[in-house]
């Protein structure tokens, strides 16, 4: 088990590698790039939560199974289901409130 590391940004689908040092995630794992952050004001359209960088699996198998070759990234690109509309609603609604509060 372990982040799913999502080949995409959910929003514009631009490409996020598992070792991309731009990666944002929610606490569901929700993929996005740094732009589309910005855009989403810190708002998670599926959650409504924040974003953190996503940490960068291992090149070497430093303990035995656990590397980004042993357990590969996720190859199955992910989108949004609402739209533009309805995200920018819904970022509007919740970006002034702390995300220790949401
Ligand atoms: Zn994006
Ligand atoms: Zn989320």
């Amino acid at each position: 088990m372990g982040l799913q590391l999502r080949p995409n940004c959910e929003y514009c689908d631009k490409d996020l590698a598992p070792d991309a040092p731009d990666a944002m995630i929610c606490t569901y794992e929700c993929t996005f790039c740094p732009a589309c952050v910005a855009t989403l004001r810190n708002v998670c359209p599926n959650c409504g939560g924040g974003f953190a960088p996503r940490p960068i699996r291992p090149k070497n198998e430093w303990r035995p199974g656990l590397s980004i070759e042993k357990q590969p990234a996720s190859t199955k690109r992910v989108h949004l289901s609402y739209s533009v509309d309805d995200i920018a609603a819904h970022s509007a609604r919740i970006a002034g409130i702390p995300v220790g509060e949401r």
